[in-house]
């Protein structure tokens, strides 16, 4: 059956592209506790460059106390309930037209930027592509030390989307961050040498690593990702002296023929049906979490079902628990407290593992605990923390999923044409895997009372398949990417990529209405930061940061950084200057994925680096790095229509995830249809039997016959004749 040709003939229903977002890899898991293993990393990965200076004593008590030092950003959403609002206004809507770059500091990794930095005593950690770890002079740029974990670039096959890295975390002098390859490292803070570091994950699977650790009470807090590829989620505590696991939460169960982990894992089970743990089942605690250190609670965001397509992963359906949803977790013992599943049977990449923020909001006359998330299911929602109970929830785009949250159920109100597992048809449905809104922070302002959100304007084509990948370097999604492919039609697909945009929205939570919006010209924009200097700060995907009036969203200041932004912004203040401080560096799913789509707010490159701003800054960054110009030269067409069809499929099965649907990169990935090795037997040697393993492109003998990777090499030669036209 020919999944793009019938695509092809209903083309005209794609009025929406677009990508997916986080979770993570694999093919079959089994119930066993990864193995756990503590050995001293290596003292060569790392570079120190000053002397060590800094104290970096941070505790759970100057966490919880951070507004009593805004200086410093101690925890990866500045507090521990994630609000990522700052007292600062030293820099403030008044006087925001002075601002200009303080330094820039290159980094030597050159995918996708995601990393909030922290900043303690003067001292900048960030995180980077690849696991690696920066040390630097917070005023200057200047670097102290850095830190190389040395991920195998092999790895990255397993990574959905980019190689990215979240951020470190700060306990006691010791800097915590998790690698791709599923390491947790501890390092001190004042010279960079590794002090431990434990396998998190059972590595013959495809775990990463890309979300940032949080510390709670000396225990270091990570999850992992891998759910596009089939894996088994959970959230480990260690202990932050010796690498000790302390306890770990299962987010969905395991075999029922083994013993459950957790005895809430039994009334799990009772919401999935066949055989779910043959399939990982997904659910990974890939990002976001928060901590209410008056409840000792902590909150985690679960990822989607593994595979996606709900009739492969539990045939007969069920709500899955716990896919897709807000687990409370006892922060001393990992034990299960509440839940709130935002996606009940998850089957359109609609994780729940976006940015989580913690308030104490008054609504109908009585001060509520909240807890407020806009997964991406594209639906706002605002939860009691102390039980789960939930208060409200409203659309922020026009789903088409679901029409409504039934407010007596605290359950969506499906369009049944959406669950496309049951329907066995196309569904051309908003929003999509990138999520009304993915990973990017929002911010939550205490002087307006406003949570600022980044927004993706972006639906899909979700066209079920039956048959799973297996192969645990591929996406097992149970759904066809190709659906998604831009048609050839120039009207048709100018229609489509004009309706794929993005916004800022700055959202009412107590009315559940959005109070101003901010509209660009494509998703995929940056996190975002509010002050009480009544500036909302956001890089862009045009390669700008922007400075916005956090009451009203009048645009006050911009400047171009030669590189689109995706990160969050941060601000600190040293020796009584304010500096707001971004990673900045395009990248992540959206450029990996969506071909020409990469490119809806204009021209755009990685050009990796962290960027500080202060008053009076006069700094200015160099000029941009030339390009190569690329010409086309593909050898001469022969494949026939039957043979270019097959390798279509074939491409869009494993190829499409990193070097673009409709073979167009988005420029962080070697572009096919520019590739010397078209038409010639090097496209064997490096796809068949490996060539460029050490590079990222390990080889896809498992996934392909040669056949197909033949006809895999006569559809990107089409694409690049396509190209040319
Ligand atoms: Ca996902």
């Amino acid at each position: 059956m020919n999944y793009p040709l019938m695509f092809r003939c209903s083309g005209h229903l794609a009025v929406f592209l677009s990508l997916w977002l986080l979770a993570g890899c694999g093919s079959e898991d089994k119930t066993a506790v990864a193995p756990t293993e503590t050995r001293p990393a290596t003292e060569e990965a790392v570079v120190a460059v000053a002397p060590a200076t800094t104290m970096a004593a941070v505790d759970g008590n100057r966490i919880i106390n951070a507004d009593s030092e805004p200086g410093n950003w101690l925890t990866h959403g500045r507090t521990y309930d994630e609000q990522r609002y700052s007292p600062l206004a030293q820099i403030n809507a008044g006087n925001v037209s002075n601002l200009g770059l303080a330094w820039y500091y290159d980094l030597d990794s050159s995918r996708g930027q995601e990393s909030t930095p922290i900043v303690v005593d003067g001292v900048m950690y960030v995180s980077t592509a690849w696991s690696m770890v920066k040390a630097l002079d917070a005023r200057t740029g200047a670097l102290k030390w850095a830190y190389d974990p040395q991920v195998p670039k092999s790895w990255g096959v397993y990574a959905c989307c980019d190689v990215v890295n979240r951020g470190v975390a700060i306990w006691n002098n010791t800097i915590y961050f998790g690698t791709l390859d599923g390491r947790l490292i501890a390092l001190d803070a004042a010279t960079g040498k590794p002090a431990w570091e434990v396998l998190t994950i059972d590595n013959t699977k495809p775990y990463t690593i890309t979300g940032a650790p949080r510390v709670i009470n000396g225990k270091i807090i990570i999850g992992n990702g891998g759910s596009e590829y089939g894996v088994r989620g959970y959230v480990s505590a260690y202990d932050a002296e010796t690498g000790a696991l302390a306890w770990r939460f299962y987010t969905v169960p395991g075999d029922p023929s083994q013993p459950f982990e957790a005895p809430i894992l039994a009334e799990a089970a009772k919401t999935w049906n066949g055989e779910w743990w043959k399939y990982g089942g997904g659910g990974t605690v890939w990002d976001s979490m928060a901590y209410d250190p008056d409840l000792n609670l902590l909150y985690i965001g679960t990822g989607n079902g593994a595979p996606w397509n709900q009739s492969i992963r539990s045939p007969g359906g069920g709500d899955n628990l716990f896919l897709s949803s807000i687990v409370a977790l006892n922060a001393s013992t990992g034990e299960y407290v509440w839940h709130y599943q935002t996606t009940p049977g998850e089957t359109w990449d609609f994780t729940a593992a976006q940015h989580i923020i913690l308030a104490d909001l008054e609504i109908n006359g009585q001060t509520r605990k909240v807890l407020m998330q806009v997964p991406k299911n594209g639906f706002f929602y605002v939860v009691d923390r102390t039980n789960g109970a939930l208060i409200s929830a409203q659309p922020v785009v026009a789903t088409t999923w679901a029409t409504h949250v039934d407010m007596a159920t605290g359950r969506p109100v499906e369009n049944p044409e959406s669950r496309y597992d049951k329907t066995g048809k196309v569904w051309v449905g908003v929003p999509g895997p990138a999520g009304a809104h993915s990973w990017h922070p929002m911010s939550y302002n205490r002087q307006t009372g406003l949570v600022y959100v980044p927004i993706n304007d972006a639906g899909f084509v979700y066209m079920p398949v039956q048959q799973l990948n297996i192969k645990p370097h591929s996406f097992n999604t149970g759904i066809d990417f190709g659906a998604a492919d831009l048609p050839p039609d120039p009207v048709v697909k100018k229609q489509i990529m004009d309706s794929v945009t993005g916004h800022l929205a700055a959202w009412d939570p107590v009315l559940q209405r959005e109070s101003w919006r901010v509209n660009y010209p494509g998703p995929w924009n940056g996190g975002v930061l509010s002050t009480a200097g009544n500036l909302v700060i956001q890089g862009t995907a045009a390669s700008e940061l922007v400075i916005y009036t956090a009451d009203n969203g009048t645009k006050l200041w911009s400047m171009p950084v030669q590189t689109g932004v995706v990160a969050a912004p941060i601000t600190y203040e040293v020796d009584g200057e304010q500096y707001i401080a971004v990673a900045a560096g395009w990248g992540g799913i959206y450029p990996l994925v969506t071909g020409d789509l990469a490119f809806k707010s204009g021209p755009v490159r990685n050009i990796s680096r962290v960027i500080a701003f202060k008053l009076g800054g006069t700094t200015t960054l160099p000029p941009m790095p030339p390009e190569t110009p690329r010409v086309l030269n593909p050898p001469e067409l022969t494949a026939d229509t039957a043979k270019l069809a097959i390798g279509k499929q074939a491409y869009d099965r494993a190829c499409s995830t990193c070097h673009g649907g409709g073979v167009v990169s988005g420029g962080l990935i070697t572009d096919l249809r520019y590739s010397p090795s078209l038409g010639n037997e090097l496209f064997f040697e490096i796809v068949e039997k490996g060539l460029y393993n050490d590079k990222g492109m390990v080889s896809y003998a498992d996934t392909y016959n040669h056949e197909e990777l033949d006809a895999i090499q006569a559809y990107l030669i089409k694409r690049a004749h396509d190209s040319m036209e």
